[in-house]
């Protein structure tokens, strides 16, 4: 497919970048291989705009993939960011920052006892299994296809997110020891649950699942399924492990716990809580927590956890998200979700536009998603077309059909209207595709 715009810097940085980077980018899903085209190269961000090298401006729905929930540079993350820098970057000590954070945490989120941060969120649901696996002493883990909990070794079977828009089903590097105690069943699907546990008695150390998935495009649990996890997990002596690193502090004060109120052991959180920085956590029930190093035998350091300068950030950013914030979040997602399904009805193409709180995506078909195979039988084509109207007119989208759009605080009456005026084409451009 042939673009009709062009982005030259960017199209010379990628060059650049791709003799000294693999692919060009640092994480896959940045280099647009799913969509084709540039990626475009950021320079900077303010508010819900982000602007790139060739000097383009967009309205950003993707907003870091999550972590910008207030918008880019909010005067006061920033500030609190440029106090902590103004002290030191980096002690390998305690310092009052992490407990303030922590503090934050325990406070939102009761099922939270005690919580211990790390860097990204795939080191927070990494050390959440091993410490079910220490915890319990057993050894198999049950995953959804379709969810992905970051690009931990023994959770790559049938993961979401750029594992979905690439296509790999697994990946080579990791081996058939690491993955043979992932049990991976259909999501949404609490029988396929019952008969793993029946499959693997006194077995399976826990069941990790996405709070409310958004690595497959969004897809909602159905009413129950979470309920039904937890006491599947409660009754078979397994622990239940919410992943909360795309939905936590995003969906809810509380996450999608305060949404569904389904208790979980043990929890994982990224994004948001970070303020744009590698910030993450896991946590949960205090009796399981306290097998963790160097309270327990379980192991788990970091030399950068609790970074002084991420969690000034982080804490800044958590301690503006109150009732408001999420009202008016809330409320913009809802008004972009209304637009983006009249303009595809509009021009008669097949969608289905799918929420969980304010996160949200398009699916190219009308056929009810509820798990990845699903998912995977919408008209991909139809949103690349999608994707790079939007793009040519200067609204930034996931660059995959499997992604979750995020919006802010900052995306206000102007952020909408130019996404609405750029609606009418991108729809038309959908409609008109070809496979
Ligand atoms: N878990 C979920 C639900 C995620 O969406 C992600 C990232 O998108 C991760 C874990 C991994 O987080 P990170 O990219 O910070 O390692």
């Amino acid at each position: 497919m042939a673009y009709s715009y062009e982005a030259p810097v960017s199209q010379s940085l990628f060059d650049r970048a791709s003799v000294v980077t693999p692919g060009g980018v640092n994480s896959p899903v940045r280099a647009f291989r799913a969509v084709g085209g540039t990626p475009r190269f950021m320079v900077s961000g303010t508010g819900p705009y982000l602007t790139d090298a060739d000097g383009r401006e967009y309205v950003d729905l993707v907003c870091s993939w999550g972590p910008m929930i207030l918008g880019h540079s909010h005067p006061e993350v920033i500030a609190a960011v440029q106090e902590a820098v103004s002290r030191g970057t980096s002690f390998g000590t305690p310092g009052e920052g992490e407990v303030a954070l922590a503090e934050e945490i325990v406070a939102r989120i009761e099922p939270v006892e005690q919580v211990r941060l790390v860097s990204s969120g795939t080191e927070a649901t990494m050390s959440a299994i091993r410490l079910a696996r220490g915890f319990t002493g057993r050894a198999k883990v049950v995953k959804f296809a379709g969810c992905y909990h970051g690009h931990v070794d023994a959770l790559l079977a049938a993961a979401g997110s750029g594992v979905a828009t690439f296509g790999l089903p697994d990946t080579p590097g990791v081996t058939g020891a690491t993955a043979g105690d992932t049990v991976v069943l259909p999501y949404n699907d609490l029988d396929a649950v019952r008969a793993a546990f029946a499959a693997h008695p006194g077995e399976i150390a826990c069941v990790i699942t996405e709070a409310s998935p958004g690595n497959m495009g969004v897809v909602p649990p159905a009413d129950g399924f979470n309920a039904g996890l937890k006491e599947l997990c409660a009754a078979n002596g397994a622990l239940y492990i919410s992943d909360e690193v795309m939905t936590g502090f995003r969906t809810s004060k509380a996450g999608w716990y305060g949404v569904d109120g389904v208790r979980p052991d043990l929890m994982t959180f990224g994004k948001v809580m970070g303020g744009g920085f590698p910030a993450a956590a896991f946590g949960g029930r205090g009796d399981v927590m306290a097998h963790l190093a160097p309270a327990g035998p379980v192991y788990q350091a970091g030399t950068l956890s609790g970074n002084p300068v991420a969690t000034a950030a982080g804490l800044a950013q958590l301690r503006l998200l109150d009732d408001a914030a999420y009202a008016k979040i809330d409320a913009v997602s809802a008004e972009l979700r209304s637009l983006v399904g009249d303009a595809l009805s509009k021009e008669g193409v097949a969608h289905t536009v799918s929420a969980a709180s304010n996160m949200f995506s398009v699916f190219f078909t009308d056929q009810p998603v509820r798990d990845y195979e699903d998912a995977k039988k919408q008209d991909v084509f139809r949103f690349t077309a999608f994707f790079h109207s939007m793009l040519e007119q200067g609204v930034y989208l996931p660059p995959s059909a499997f992604e979750s759009w995020f919006v802010s605080t900052a995306h206000d009456e102007r952020a909408v209207e130019r996404t609405a005026a750029a609606l009418p084409a991108a729809a038309r451009a959908a409609s008109e595709a070809t496979a």
